[in-house]
């Protein structure tokens, strides 16, 4: 790439130096300019990057250069003092002292352009430090791992000027990688992905090390795949594997479309740098979700009857006492049947406690298959069962109590042989009701009736009077 030189100057002999010196120069674009006005303006259109301002030192403080951040290499031409005073005011590193020799100004003009390449190196370097100080603070300051992924992927695309930007989230354990945040959707929080048509984050699981396609028309890894991502105009591609204690819980997935550019050595380092500051946030989402995950298996096993699956009675007491209040203000009918399983000793004594066990246990599956959503089962003890049916009338409640129980009898249990069948016996009650002032009412009222459908023979539906 040439270097551009913006040239103000008035002394003829320092010109025709100048001029024989930038017109064979090939890397150099030189442009001498007639007036201080429009060296301020051409400045001023570049914005002073890259360019060189070699400047009469008289006109420096008509110009001034240093306000638009370009390389200031002052042209003293007469009064020497005074022009490296001026030069030194208005910045400059270095002059330069007329008569000049040709290497003189090849150098100072080379060593300044290397001292703006050195400087803009690091302060990218600056930049990249400072960006991983703030994700180390970002990500033990929030506890939300989806806001740290986010910030990571943000924080990176700032940097790295990338056209993608994404974190993978690995379960080995599971075969599964999902991307957990990605810079161009904020939204995403979980994607799955197939991992066939990523065969560079395969290459880095298995490796375990950094892949790093630079082109992706050429590089052997994205074979398979070339025809699919070429369109999506992508070219390179790089991912850094994101290791907790030896293992590869995800990585991070940085995808350019920019032609023929080549992650540099200080991008890859800051990746690393990233991927080491993810590991933590990345492993923490792991935990919280299997905390959370085992939360809600605590929760259910604490309703939840070991046996039948059915909600246990301390769940069924918490549930009515909840709809009997609701029914109480909103004016609402609330039935309840109590079912009992007739001669279940002898299933016992036929089969044994554990076939026993079994046919319970399929019995609460029918049961449930009879059970609206609005419904509570639950197991009321031994081979008793109670169901709450809210918004349901006296009616509802037998005819669903009936639909049951000649369900039950018609119903061959699995483990039950030839035409042995089942019977159940069903007691109604239901609120409003006289007799019903409270909870306890409403399953004492249910459990008399189902007493009395014993005594009457069982294998039937008895409803409580009010
Ligand atoms: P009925 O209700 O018709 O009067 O006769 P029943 O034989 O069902 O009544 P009873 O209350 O005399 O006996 C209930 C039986 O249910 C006795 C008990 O062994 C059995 N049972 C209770 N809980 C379980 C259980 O968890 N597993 C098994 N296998 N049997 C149970
Ligand atoms: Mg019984
Ligand atoms: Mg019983």
């Amino acid at each position: 790439m040439k270097s551009k030189v913006l040239i103000y100057e008035t002394d003829d002999r320092t010109l025709q130096t100048l001029r024989s010196f930038f017109g064979p120069r090939k890397d150099f674009s030189a442009e001498f300019v007639e007036t201080p006005e429009s060296l301020r303006e051409r400045v001023s259109q570049g914005k002073g990057e890259e360019t060189v301002c070699l400047v009469a030192a008289d006109a420096l403080s008509k110009i001034k250069p240093s306000k638009f951040g370009c390389l200031l290499l002052p042209l003293i031409s007469r009064a020497p003092g005074l022009g490296i005073r001026k030069a030194i005011r208005h910045g400059a590193e270095n002059y330069l002292l007329s008569p000049f020799h040709a290497e003189d100004l090849e150098y100072k003009i080379t060593t300044a352009l290397e001292r703006r390449k050195t400087m803009e190196r690091l302060r990218d370097e600056a930049d990249a430090l400072q960006a991983i100080i703030d994700l180390t603070y970002l990500v033990t300051s929030t506890l939300d791992p989806q806001e740290i992924f986010y910030l990571i992927v943000k924080k990176v695309s700032e940097i790295i000027p990338v056209t993608r930007c994404s974190i993978i989230r690995v379960d080995s354990d599971r075969n599964r990688a999902d991307v957990v945040a990605t810079f161009e959707n904020p939204e995403v929080k979980s994607i799955r992905l197939d991992l066939r048509r990523y065969p560079e984050i395969k290459k880095a699981l298995t490796s375990r090390r950094p892949v790093i396609i630079n082109d992706v028309t050429t590089d052997p890894v994205m074979k398979k795949v070339r025809n699919i991502i070429f369109p999506l105009g992508i070219r390179s591609i790089i991912v850094i594997p994101i290791v907790f204690h030896e293992e590869v819980i995800g990585t991070l997935f940085l995808r350019t479309s920019r032609a023929g550019y080549s992650f540099s050595d200080r991008e890859i380092k800051l990746c690393h740098a990233v991927a080491n500051v993810s590991a933590n946030a990345l492993y923490n989402a792991f935990l919280f979700e299997k905390i959370e995950d085992e939360k809600l298996r605590l929760e259910k096993l604490a309703i939840t009857d070991y046996l039948t699956g059915a909600y246990n009675i301390r769940y069924f007491y918490h549930r009515i006492r909840e709809e009997f209040s609701r029914s109480q203000r909103h004016g609402l009918n609330l039935s309840c049947l109590m079912l009992d399983i007739d001669f279940f000793k002898k299933i016992n004594d036929e089969y044994g406690h554990r076939t026993g066990d079994v046919v319970l246990r399929e019995f609460a599956q029918v049961l449930t298959r009879h059970t609206r959503k609005s419904d509570v089962l639950a197991r009321y003890g031994g081979e008793e069962f109670i169901m709450l049916l809210p918004q349901t009338s006296e009616r509802g409640a037998i005819a669903k109590a009936e639909a049951i129980r000649a369900y039950i009898e018609s119903y061959r249990f699995n483990k039950l042989k030839g035409k042995r069948r089942l019977t159940v016996s069903i007691g109604v009650s239901r609120f409003p009701g006289k007799r019903i002032t409270n909870t306890g009412d409403l399953i004492t009222l249910a459990d008399h009736a189902l007493y009395t459908a014993k005594k009457k023979g069982r294998n039937q539906v008895v409803v409580c009077k009010q």
